[in-house]
């Protein structure tokens, strides 16, 4: 809806005062149905096994109408043709786990802390904004992010913003300020007597966790986000450990609220006892699993958990090797490549996740897969968790993650074969949001 400001060369506008002929503009390119029409060399729609070839794709508005072969039969009059040559056409990406507003804080600039305890909100605003930007950039038309690290309801805001057409971003689907306990959540470390703001809303007890969440989804939340496990470190055996947060009890009152309003509950969880909790509650995605037993795992595939692996982000920035820190990090990365293998060969639904904000937002956010990849999914496995298994998710199946009539006009093309080479969705050269071209070769 931003295309008032942002369209390349596709749709021309008449000069007006800024901020009224966003909106003004927008309604009126819907209501004129723009018609494209595009073609490229390959298509993956996202749900199909293999690619389709000389594929073309005709839109209407911002939905997609049909997809049929290429020279089949001319364009419709008035049709906009955006030929993409020896492209690659995909779904527009999705990524399920993200922070807006997180800039992959490093010990030397701050850290995490510093976010909290020293910048202005809308300092924080400012930058989510840009990272909003920056996943649509790299072709990810979707976004499930998944709290905002004490920035209350920012999340709400920037989402509503890009909806309406002021800035940039992708599709928006908000959990705003995560749930934890007292001792399970940042910032901490500071003298008892001084109250410090906390990264997440900290709750005691079934009655102020169902609390939590109605405030939550009262207040716009389109997914709920429980933090299951908090501290983690190696103990004198070598193992990973984490410690729980929340209670089956707490966890299940926050689950029941959130399914009554057709939400779903997102649980981040390392393991052990935490990620039991997690699987007992019902809640509805693992977010990292790093390391799930055989026992977890068969619950996860019973109960149809979803697998948020974000392999990538635990590979960043490992404290020195000696340290309790440094162990704890080498250890994560050890369990959680084995614990994913093992989880894709059970059939655990496994969605298309990076923590990005986590790692600065100049990184590429498609690193990701191929991790993916290294972890044995074959590329077509990896883009469909980024496509149609993370619709799914979202529940958004029939709109989202799909080249297909009625989807939304979400569209990505990469210039060399993904198939073959899964780091080309690194650069992606083209990028449709709902209809409107935002990033063109
Ligand atoms: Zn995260």
């Amino acid at each position: 809806m931003y295309r008032a400001i942002l369209t390349i060369g596709f749709v021309a506008l008449a000069s007006c005062p800024a901020g009224l002929c966003i909106a003004q503009a927008s309604a009126a390119a819907d209501a004129a149905g723009h018609v494209t029409v595009i073609r490229a060399r390959a298509l993956i729609d996202g749900t199909s096994a293999q690619p389709r070839a000389n594929a073309q794709i005709l839109i209407r508005g911002n939905r997609i109408a049909e997809v049929y072969t290429a020279g089949a039969r001319p364009a419709p009059a008035g049709a906009q043709v955006i030929d993409l040559g020896a492209a690659t056409l995909l779904p527009g990406l999705i990524d399920c786990h993200t922070h807006i507003f997180l800039q992959g804080e490093v010990p030397a600039a701050g850290g995490y802390d510093v976010q909290l305890l020293k910048f202005p909100a809308s300092y924080r605003v400012a930058r989510a904004i840009v990272a909003a930007r920056r996943a649509l950039e790299q072709g990810f038309t979707t976004i499930r992010d998944v709290e905002t690290e004490g920035a209350g309801y920012g999340d709400v805001g920037v989402k509503q913003a890009i909806n309406e057409g002021y800035i940039p971003g992708p599709r928006m689907f908000v959990v705003t300020r995560a749930i934890s306990t007292t001792g399970g959540y940042n910032l901490e470390g500071y003298a008892p007597e001084i109250a410090v703001p906390k990264g997440a809303q900290l709750i005691d007890g079934p009655v102020e966790a169902r609390k939590a969440a109605r405030e939550q989804l009262d207040h716009g939340a389109d997914w709920i986000k429980v933090y299951m496990t908090h501290r983690s470190w190696v103990d004198e055996q070598g193992a990973l450990v984490s410690q729980p947060t929340l209670t089956v009890e707490e966890l299940r009152a926050i689950v029941d609220e959130a399914h009554g309003w057709h939400r779903k509950v997102a649980c981040h969880a390392y393991n052990g006892i935490g990620l039991q909790r997690a699987l007992d509650g019902g809640c509805d995605s693992i977010e990292h699993g790093l390391e799930i037993s055989d026992a977890q795992i068969a619950q996860m595939v019973r109960q149809g958990t979803w697998l948020v692996p974000t392999l990538a982000v635990y590979y960043y920035d490992h404290e020195p090797p000696d340290t309790p820190g440094g162990k704890r990090d080498r250890k994560r990365v050890a369990v959680h490549g084995v614990s994913f293998q093992k989880a894709l060969r059970a059939g655990v639904k496994i969605a298309f996740g990076t923590d990005v904000g986590g790692f600065v937002w100049t990184d590429p956010i498609a690193q990701e897969f191929e991790r993916e990849v290294e972890f044995g999914m074959t590329p077509m496995q990896a883009i469909q968790s980024a496509t149609s298994r993370a619709a799914e998710l979202l529940d958004m199946s029939a709109q989202l993650g799909r080249i297909a009539p009625g989807a939304y006009a979400d569209l990505v093309a990469v210039e060399s074969d993904p198939l073959t080479d899964i780091a080309a969705l690194k650069n992606v050269s083209f990028v449709m949001k709902d209809g409107v071209v935002f990033k063109a070769p």
